[in-house]
């Protein structure tokens, strides 16, 4: 008791605090937790402050309040309204926290620890890269909202997530940026001595010496692990320095640390965890850990692994064979070489769990085999990658059809109060009754929105759309001005973009599978689109991954499309997407588009963030959307294009491509455009009732943590 940093967060606060204003002294509370991120009004609070030196923190509360300037703490602190406000949110913040647990299914002193290389859990904590830790993050959100004892770990990293700039000839350059932990809502945790607690484990031949922050993600304490310690030496201490760091061993060096230093680090927090759930194979390695706990105390290798795997959950996330890491003998030995020392005998046992084929020393140790075959269960992020993923994990067992290899699918939700814009939230809570967020995935919720007038719907779109179109002209002109582009290039883009065009966002990590070149593949269509009498225009953002020359050389081509005719005033490529411009993009758009190769998209989630902000879905039918979307329904909620796997891919392409443009030419512009005489489109508001209703009761965080406490969380 009273060593896993809570005690050390309330000093945090307390230190915080004494150097603030004392009327201000609540938010230095608010600031150390999360919550505020996902309370209405919590940003509007902080940004009243300062809202340029806010956006200049990029929204990390805890630098607000140390870099404010004095005069600006000392001005709030005499605004009567704004230390109300801060006040009530305090107050609510500490009567969340007291409540009792929801200890059905997971009792409250043994939470479920969710492990993950990533948490996307907001802008200023830098640790996370895609659809993954956004997953991760809405997954911690969701189980505090739902009081369901939780724990999550994973590794702070001294420069987090790589940030693009592309040049003016459109090639991407990458560049980090420290993220800072001193000054981030995070806390050491300190041990028995009063210094920082650590753990200490084999890696690469060396003992390695890690430390662990707490961050509060509401009632969820979130743990992050840092090598950055005086004792290790620089390379150790580079363990932590990027997210998926491009260095294989280095790479290795941190799923040892996130998945063996993990659980060390909970034992020696005190924490027992009852469930452990393993998020991507990255975190694997957790389950040799609780296998070698056992053993050494006694067990013997098969009953140590049976009560491992026991206590594990597995999700795999991806059948892209890049997320699914294999490592050869020789580079498992370089870097967990001792620690298998350590275990004597159980080695090669250890080992083979990891091989397709276990008694095969030839074979490559994968992260996902791993974690498939030492967990009690495993899932797949959607339906229809349950299936991909069982035809392609059969070999791991033999003798069973596809139908009976043990995976099954919780499909993936986002967490509504963090992704449903501000006006969005309003226009419901004022037609769905108060506390329908209570339950959004109880479908009755969702039945009073046919009721809402057309024209309501209609203008919180317009306003929602309004707001991107500001916010991307101001944007626009800065990427443009950075790249030293031509002045009239620039120029365009202070008056470009129109309130009233139709918008389409395609966002997207810039991977080969989710095929972004599908838009130019047919330029004279796209130049027809862009000059034709109903106005549209596109909002494209997505990174390629440092290392992957390919992806640049993709996203170099598309960018090209810049000097086609009125593309300057009609298309904007947003750099550098994360969370915020995700966040504008999602709300903003009345299309989402999604192309990617089937059956490669395991879910996707950007879609569901944008159905539920009322945009309509125009997507290939793979990963959720083949869930979600129903051809023969009387009530389409947004448009989908085959998803059948193809024979031919390029061929498919051209096919897809195709697909794509007719949709578009023939039905979305019609649609969005054929007015009633209130100038409301009457057809696409009916689209997006259908939309609203089923990613509201079906794909949100809410229905997926159900879901993970009624199947691989639930021990009988
Ligand atoms: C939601 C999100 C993603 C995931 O999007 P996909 O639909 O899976 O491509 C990626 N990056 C960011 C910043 C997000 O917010």
């Amino acid at each position: 008791v009273g060593r896993d940093g809570a005690e050390d967060v309330a000093r945090s606060v307390a230190e915080l605090a004494a150097r603030i204003p004392d009327q201000l002294a609540p938010l230095a509370r608010l600031a150390f937790n999360y919550r505020w991120s996902w309370t209405p009004g919590g940003p509007e609070l902080f940004r009243g402050i300062d809202p340029d030196r806010f956006a200049l923190c990029r929204e990390n509360p805890v630098r607000l309040l140390l870099e404010a300037h004095p005069g600006r703490l000392q001005e709030a602190a005499r605004d009567g309204g704004l230390v109300h406000r801060a006040g009530q949110l305090a107050a609510a913040l500490d009567a969340e926290l007291a409540r009792p647990p929801d200890d059905e299914v997971v009792a409250a002193d043994s939470p479920v620890a969710f492990l993950c290389a990533e948490f996307g859990i907001h802008e200023s904590l830098p640790i996370y890269s895609g659809g993954l830790g956004v997953l991760a993050g809405d997954i911690l959100k969701e189980a505090s909202d739902r009081r369901i004892p939780f724990v999550g770990v994973g590794l702070m990293y001294a420069n987090g997530q790589f940030h693009q700039r592309l040049d003016p000839y459109g090639w991407q350059h990458d560049y980090w940026i420290p993220s800072d932990p001193e000054r981030l809502p995070a806390t050491l945790v300190t041990g028995d001595g009063g210094g920082p607690l650590t753990v200490t484990l084999p890696i690469r031949g060396r003992d390695v010496v890690a430390q662990v922050w707490r961050v509060a993600v509401g009632r969820v304490p979130l743990f992050l692990l840092d090598a950055n310690r005086p004792e290790n030496g620089i390379l150790d201490r580079w363990i932590t320095s990027r997210l998926y760091v491009g260095d294989r061993t280095t790479r290795l060096a941190q799923y040892a640390l996130l998945g063996i230093g993990g659980i060390r680090a909970l034992r020696a927090m005190g924490i027992d965890a009852g469930v452990v759930h393993v998020n991507e194979g990255h975190a694997a390695f957790a389950t040799l850990e609780l296998i070698r706990e056992l053993a050494t105390v006694g067990d013997g290798f098969g009953e140590a692994l049976e009560e491992a795997r026991s206590r594990t959950v597995f999700t795999t996330h991806t059948p892209v064979a890049a997320g699914n890491e294999s490592y050869q003998l020789d580079e498992v030995d370089g870097v967990l070489g001792k620690l298998f020392a350590e275990m004597g005998a159980e080695r090669e046992q250890l080992l083979g769990l990891g091989r397709i084929r276990p008694d095969d020393p030839g074979d490559a140790l994968g992260m996902t085999v791993l974690g498939l075959r030492a967990s009690r269960s495993a899932n797949a992020v959607s339906r229809r990658h349950g299936e991909v993923a069982r035809s392609m994990w059969q070999p791991l067992y033999p003798g069973a059809s596809e139908a009976d290899v043990p995976i099954g699918h919780v499909t993936n939700g986002v967490h509504l109060p963090t992704w449903m814009a501000t006006p969005m939230r309003r226009l419901l809570d004022r037609h769905l009754g108060r506390d329908w967020t209570e339950n959004p995935g109880d479908p009755r919720a969702w039945e009073r929105i046919d009721d809402i007038p057309d024209q309501e719907v209609w203008e919180t779109r317009c306003r929602l759309r309004a707001e991107l179109v500001a916010w991307l002209r101001e944007r626009a002109v800065m990427d443009r001005l950075a790249r030293e582009e031509p002045s009239s290039y620039v120029e365009a883009a202070i008056e470009a973009f129109d309130p009233d065009a139709l918008t389409l966002g395609f966002a997207r990590r810039v991977a080969a599978y989710k095929r972004l070149d599908l838009l130019i593949r047919e330029p004279e269509r796209v130049a027809a689109l862009l000059s034709g009498p109903e106005p549209v225009q596109v909002v494209l953002a997505g990174k390629a991954h440092p290392q992957d020359d390919e992806a640049k050389r993709r996203l170099q081509h598309l960018f090209e499309m810049k000097w086609t005719p009125r593309v300057g005033s009609r298309v904007a490529y947003v750099e550098d997407y994360d969370m915020t411009v995700a966040a504008h993009l999602v709300s903003g758009c009345d299309v989402w588009i999604n192309l990617p190769r089937p059956p490669l998209e395991a879910s996707g989630t950007s879609g569901m963030k944008a159905g539920l902000n009322g945009a309509l879905n125009l997507s290939i039918l793979d990963g959720w959307w083949a869930e979600a979307f129903d051809p023969q329904s009387e009530r389409p909620s947004g448009w989908g294009i085959d998803g059948s796997e193809p024979a031919d891919p390029e061929r498919e392409d051209q096919r897809d491509a195709a697909a794509f443009y007719d949709l578009l030419e023939r039905e979305v512009i019609p649609l969005f455009f054929d007015r009633d005489e209130h100038g409301v489109p009457t057809g696409w508001v009916q689209r997006m009732k259908a939309s609203l209703r089923t990613v509201g009761s079906q794909f949100t965080a809410t229905r997926m943590v159900r879901d993970y406490l009624a199947g691989p969380y639930r021990t009988d």
